[in-house]
């Protein structure tokens, strides 16, 4: 497929905000695309050449950019930076000038997807010496080929700012439009987004859905080794409330650490977390207590992991965890600094068997019948089955005292659901709700903090359209300094955030948002300055949530859910 067909589209996605007309546009392209050519279309109408899960990431700042332009186009890198200055969009600035090119090439190829895909695919592949010499080569490459349309949505995606508005969503509702348009609405919108669940790549659902049709949608399984959305919980309104949801509940400790998912295979065993990354390398450690405690050929198991004290065996802050969550080098060592330990709470695959229609009950106790727990290193998670109260309270108190985020409450005769929050766990937490929030921006600091960024735009997600929205600023709870290994301060959140910067003006950066924060905060009000129409009043950081991706960052909607309860006390 020509690149210039998806670059059409692009453009006429650009110009529309209407959900049902950019789901119309997507369709189109879809039913058009080759088998071939559709995991790598889904993907790249979403800006991306990896699932939002992959680690990987192309890793060219604008910096970097401009000097690419400069040397593929013929204009100097001045020029360019002026033109950027202008407009804040690289892309827009490619377009003009590769519309009035100096360099004219000798070899104009006319560029298709598989092309640019692929080649984007190689860039966040380099490594080592040479890398940047290497990605260089790789992006001029398809930018001398380009025309001017075409390179500003190369532009654009190499950046990771595509600004057409195209979050998953849509993809869902699109491959639906393209391939059932008979069908009822919502009932193939549900089987698709199931199996997204459980195979969670919508090139490849896509595909399933052209080739397969309903009947392949529905055959979808999840597979040993590969990675699947978990089922999540809901907030109860109060512990009491929450006991009064459920015929039988069970309470366990919800542990403040992250959810881990084991697959074992015979001895060949993976670990993923809730956003799906494979972290089996980061922790030999569990590798070794699964394959001693585990007594399944086959099974799919999922905890809570917990940084530990190495000494004392105490449960250690989130953030130590996330350290060795994100650590790709000299592992033994974070081994021994921060080990961990495994609180298990769920089995929903063992032996080629699903069970995910088991009530929880059974699943716990066949869970129970192939583990061989070690005491504080690989062992069930605390469970109290009870309807008292007063019992629950204090096992609710226990588990604070035990520095435990709260308790989980679960319905003891429910099914195990993949992805969703259907109300089947509930969550007591003792704080006022915080937010998960994206930094989609940041203004550079001055005096003390100068060098780094010193406040941080904070956005809410827009779940149509996968964009996000400005909801208010922060600075306060970060530090200066480091007295406390849990601390992160403005060096670090500025390391973080450095790769991910599109553009900038004034000493304002827009960033990509891939980091998110989870904040608390004294109020939500209403606020003509910034583009949600909400401001969170004395945003406090609390921590940097590791564990969620962007797409799981918090949404407008909550945020209006929230200002609304607000009002009614
Ligand atoms: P929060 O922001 O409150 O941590 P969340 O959005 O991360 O919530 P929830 O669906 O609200 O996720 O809570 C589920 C998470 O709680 C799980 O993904 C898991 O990591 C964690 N958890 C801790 N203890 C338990 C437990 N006993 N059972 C299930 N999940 C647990």
């Amino acid at each position: 497929m020509d690149y210039s067909k998806l670059t059409e589209c692009y453009e006429l996605l650009e110009k529309t905000s209407a959900r049902l007309k950019k789901i119309e546009i997507v369709a189109k392209l879809l039913r058009e695309s080759d088998s071939e050519n559709l995991p790598r279309v889904t993907l790249l109408l979403q800006g991306k050449v990896f699932p939002s899960w992959s680690e990987k990431e192309i890793g060219i700042a604008d910096q970097l950019m401009i000097k690419i332009i400069s040397t593929s186009t013929g204009f100097s890198t001045e020029e360019i930076n002026r033109k950027y200055k202008e407009t804040g969009d690289l892309g827009l600035v490619v377009e003009s000038v590769v519309k009035q090119r100096k360099q004219s090439t000798l070899f104009q190829k006319k560029l298709t997807v598989e092309m640019v895909f692929e080649n984007l695919r190689r860039i966040a592949e380099v490594e080592g010496k040479g890398a940047q010499n290497r990605k260089f080569q790789l992006v001029s490459e398809i930018l001398s080929s380009a025309s001017p349309k075409e390179a500003k949505y190369i532009v654009r995606t190499v950046l990771g700012d595509l600004r057409i508005g195209v979050a998953a969503g849509i993809i869902r509702d699109s491959i639906a439009e393209a391939f059932f348009p008979e069908r009822e609405k919502k009932e193939v919108v549900n089987l698709i987004e199931w199996a997204w669940f459980l195979r969670p790549d919508y090139g490849e659902i896509a595909r399933i859905a052209k080739e397969r049709g309903i009947e392949g949608l529905k055959k979808v399984r999840i597979e040993v080794g590969k990675p699947y959305h978990v089922l999540l919980a809901e907030k109860a309104p109060s512990l009491e409330e929450g006991l009064k949801k459920f015929e039988n509940p069970s309470l366990e400790y919800k542990y403040d650490g992250a959810r881990i998912i084991i697959h074992k295979k015979a001895d060949k065993i993976w670990l993923f977390t809730r956003r799906l990354e494979n972290v089996t390398k980061q922790f030999p450690d569990c590798i070794e207590l699964v394959k001693r405690c585990v007594k399944a050929k086959e099974c799919i198991i999922e905890g809570e992991m917990l940084a530990i004290e190495p000494e004392t065996g105490e449960p250690k802050p989130f953030q130590l965890l996330s350290q060795r969550i994100k650590r790709k080098y000299n592992i033994e060592e974070m081994v021994k600094q921060i080990p961990v330990q495994v609180n298990l709470f769920e089995i929903v695959y063992l032996n080629g068997k699903l069970l995910f229609d088991k009530p929880l009950r059974e699943r716990r106790k066949i869970l129970e019948s192939i583990i061989k727990p070690i005491k504080g290193k690989f062992q069930f998670s605390k469970q109290l089955v009870t309807k008292d109260l007063k019992k629950a309270d204090k096992f609710y108190k226990s588990a604070l005292k035990d520095k435990q985020e709260g308790v989980m409450i679960k319905n003891l005769d429910a099914k195990y659901q993949p992805g969703r929050r259907v109300g089947y766990w509930l969550k007591v937490k003792p704080t006022l709700e915080t937010l998960d929030l994206a930094i989609t921006g940041g203004i550079w600091g001055t005096g003390k903090r100068a060098g780094w960024l010193g406040s941080f735009i904070l956005g809410c997600r827009n779940p149509d359209t996968g964009e996000f929205l400005e909801c208010g600023m922060l600075g306060t709870g970060i530090k200066e300094k480091k007295t406390k290994p849990e601390d992160v301060t403005f060096e670090e959140l500025t390391k973080m955030l450095k790769p991910y910067i599109i553009s900038e003006k004034e000493g304002t950066v827009k960033i990509q948002p891939k980091i998110v924060v989870e904040v608390a905060y004294e109020e939500i009000q209403k606020s003509p300055n910034y583009s949600s129409g909400f401001a969170l009043r004395f945003p406090r950081f609390i921590r940097i949530r590791t564990d969620k991706g962007p797409d799981e960052a918090d949404d407008i909607e909550r945020i209006y859910r929230i200002f609304e309860t607000q009002k009614g006390k």
